[in-house]
């Protein structure tokens, strides 16, 4: 076996099991490491506390003074806790978190050393962030970028640095991060949302969306994974031959977790209650090696905050353990990939889930507007979320068959079909009182309180009705989740306004009872919105064929997709809602065809660097074996030593056709990306890149993988499949 396999299997295999001691309770562990309101109010005075309660619950700004002594109370509290860093930490348009951590230790005029930390430097600081993607932006506006505090995330400490949530933006107010734009329209929603709400229920003040996140993920051992150049450059496996045993017999998945991994997981808990995470459930996935982790829902901002952090978690505890986390969505071909499941609702400050159907007939009509109004937006804006969800990497999971399809789709189970069905019947103009009562008790009463155990699982649909949320399966297992809230936030906002519009022309021109005018606009979004629902399976062909009779988007890859982000309808609603400028959204645009380019540019160089510096040499080592073994024979049976040699002389011949088609392919491949790399528009880069250069790494990995079946095991250098899956 080459040394670098054989060393690797030898550390991973001999790796002993940590078992990890539990700190005490959990629920008393939780938060410990968070200086949520709770401790704030310890550390800081009545005032200070008042204004971030407000600054969370109304959006009220908070002035320098407070934050002073928000300050003064931060930094008591992390220096009591072992801090020696205080960073702004943010989500910049890579996808990733940064911090750039600086002491709270100083020295004074008189050669003394202080620590300190103010208002200033919790308020605002300016990261050296020149090679941030900025889509043009800062080069456009010779701006500068500063990170300013996001009081309605709470600060945290990690290790020995103080953690301050914030956003990033440049000096001319263009968002230069993911937080911003989810921010606005988080703040777009809640307004849209309440003043629906208060329709129902004059108490609604405030609406929170709620995200719960699911996060799947594969976790392989440290050193098996670093004999993997393409592992460790490309997040994925680039060759590499189906193992004997794959997913097949479904014996992973919710099977007993193996000790390492449960210790590993164990050690990742507790460290996600210091930090405030909910996490709550974890199981075995599909496929071997492949885990989730789901936390409980929380507020959207926080919980898209409580993602990017678990990820940068996952990392740094799997080292702790020898494993490497694999966040990519398709690490391994043939084999399920991971996903990242977004379930959300929306809630009220009274306490009231939205898309919760109620005990009541008037809490139901409020439930089927919120559903009605989301299904419709997702009519509307099929292609916009579809977009939110594409990437290089989901490329490999959407339409795939273990994944939802490109084609977005609503699925809400039969009880609730036959609701809008009937619905759809409402009379147009003023309802009688018959007509009312029948409404009221046969279809809208009769909508059971407790759906979730009636509602049909659809696991095909990628934007399915799971009896009181939404859960939008599309996303893939390494975005940040704040792009898909972003638009879906959005949309429904959107939706909610032209809702809100036309009930209350009804009420107003042609004086109709409010709860009349409810239902027909209802009627008339379940008629206009009928071909986004889909209860069918969606991994069939039949439904590609019938989604385009529909006329529904199917873009299967990420160039496609993206082009619904800049279009006018687009532009139109991230104006309208003050969510983004046009100059963001073409900016994010630019970042992300560009992205997509360097992306299969690099998993392209790692291909060929593989298939030429590990894999051809290989094989003619292998061949130089065979024809050293074919001239002994040779020696020994003279002209009868084909009788032999027969087998030997076969596989001489295969190796070479399968290095001279492994060698075509690279060439050609090369020169596909030479042609790319000259174009100067990044949308005509991105799409050379995935049509013309993508298609070669089919065909390269194709004969590596004959040969990897070929070739003697000893001398193979790259951990195999069955390596990296089966060991644990
Ligand atoms: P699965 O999809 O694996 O069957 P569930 O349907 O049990 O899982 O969904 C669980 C996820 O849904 C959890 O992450 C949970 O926090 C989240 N969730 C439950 N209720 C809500 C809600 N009202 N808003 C947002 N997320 C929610
Ligand atoms: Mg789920």
């Amino acid at each position: 076996m080459s040394n670098l396999r054989f060393n690797a299997l030898l550390q991973a295999i001999d790796r002993p099991t940590k078992s990890i001691k539990e700190e005490g309770r959990r629920s008393e562990l939780f938060m410990s490491n968070v200086f949520d309101l709770s401790t704030m109010r310890q550390y800081v005075a009545r005032e200070a506390y008042e204004a971030v309660n407000d600054a969370i619950e109304k959006g009220s700004k908070i002035d320098r003074s407070i934050a002073g002594q928000i300050a003064a109370g931060m930094k008591e509290w992390a220096i009591q806790h072992g801090a020696t860093h205080y960073t702004h930490w943010f989500q910049p348009l890579t996808g990733a978190t940064a911090e750039k951590h600086d002491a709270f230790f100083e020295t004074l005029s008189d050669g003394s050393a202080i620590e300190n930390f103010e208002g200033s430097q919790l308020a605002q600081q300016e990261p050296d962030a020149s090679s941030f993607p900025h889509g043009g932006i800062r080069n456009t506006f010779e701006a500068r970028g500063y990170t300013a505090w996001d009081p309605t995330s709470p600060a945290f400490l990690f290790e020995t640095t103080l953690c301050i949530p914030t956003v990033f933006v440049a000096y001319t107010g263009e968002a230069l991060d993911n937080k911003t734009p989810l921010l606005r329209a988080l703040q777009a929603v809640d307004q849209a949302a309440t003043s629906v709400a208060k329709y129902f229920d004059k108490n609604v003040s405030k609406v929170n969306a709620t995200l719960g996140w699911e996060q799947e993920y594969f976790l392989v051992d440290k050193a098996l994974a670093a004999a993997r150049p393409d592992l460790v450059q490309s997040g994925r496996t680039l060759i590499g031959h189906a193992s004997a045993k794959g997913q097949q017999l479904d014996d992973h998945y919710f099977g007993s977790i193996p000790t390492r991994v449960l210790n590993y997981m164990r050690d990742l808990e507790l460290e996600c209650m210091k930090l405030g995470i909910p996490v709550k459930t974890r199981h075995n996935e599909v496929a071997p090696n492949q885990f989730e982790l789901a936390p409980i829902f929380e507020e959207a901002n926080l919980a898209v905050d409580h993602n990017s952090l678990l990820m940068d978690l996952m990392d740094k505890v799997a080292d702790r353990h020898n494993f490497k986390v694999l966040f990519h969505e398709k690490p391994f071909a043939g084999i399920n990939g991971s996903g990242k499941h977004n379930n959300w609702s929306l809630a009220t400050n009274t306490g009231v889930n939205l898309l919760s159907p109620g005990s009541t007939p008037m809490k139901n009509l409020q439930f089927l507007t919120f559903f009605v109004n989301t299904i419709k937006a997702v009519h509307d804006y099929e292609e916009l979320i579809r977009a939110s969800i594409a990437s290089a990497s989901n490329d490999h999971r959407l339409g795939a068959n273990e994944a939802p399809p490109a084609i977005i789709s609503v699925f809400i189970g039969s009880q609730l079909t036959a609701v809008l069905d009937e619905l759809e019947k409402v009379t147009d103009g003023k309802l009688s009182p018959q007509e009312k009562t029948e409404l009221k008790l046969n279809v809208v009463g009769k909508i059971p309180e407790i759906l979730l155990d009636n509602t049909d699982r659809n696991r095909t649909s990628p934007f399915a009705f799971t009896g009181n949320k939404f859960e939008l399966r599309a996303v893939g297992s390494m975005a940040n989740c704040a792009l898909p809230m972003t638009v879906l936030n959005s949309i429904v906002a959107k939706q909610l306004i032209e809702f809100k519009k036309s009930v209350d022309a009804l009420v107003q021109d042609k004086k109709m009872k409010k709860d009349d005018a409810i239902f027909n606009v209802l009627r008339e979004y379940i008629k206009e919105s009928k071909k986004i629902r889909f209860e069918g399976d969606g991994y069939g062909d039949a439904w590609e064929k019938e989604a385009s009779k529909r006329g529904l988007s199917n873009n299967k890859t990420t160039p496609e997709a993206l082009k619904a982000n800049i279009s006018n309808k687009t532009i139109n609603l991230f104006e309208e809602l003050n969510i983004m400028t046009r100059v963001e959204i073409e900016a994010r645009y630019e970042i992300q065809v560009e992205e997509y380019a360097m992306h299969i540019q690099i998993e392209g160089r790692v291909l060929g660097d593989l298939a030429r510096n590990h894999v051809i040499p290989t094989a003619i080592r292998y061949q130089n074996i065979l024809i050293e073994n074919v001239r002994g024979l040779k020696e020994i049976y003279g002209s009868s030593f084909q009788t032999y040699a027969f087998e030997q002389i076969r596989i001489i011949e295969e190796i070479s056709e399968h290095i001279a088609e492994i060698n075509k392919g690279i060439n050609d491949m090369v020169e596909e990306r030479k042609k790319a790399n000259k174009l100067e528009d990044t949308e005509k880069r991105a799409n050379a890149y995935c049509n013309r250069v993508k298609p070669f790494f089919d065909s390269i990995r194709y004969h590596c993988d004959k040969l990897e079946l070929l070739v003697d095991d000893a001398i193979w250098p790259l951990t195999k499949y069955r390596e990296l899956l089966f060991t644990r």
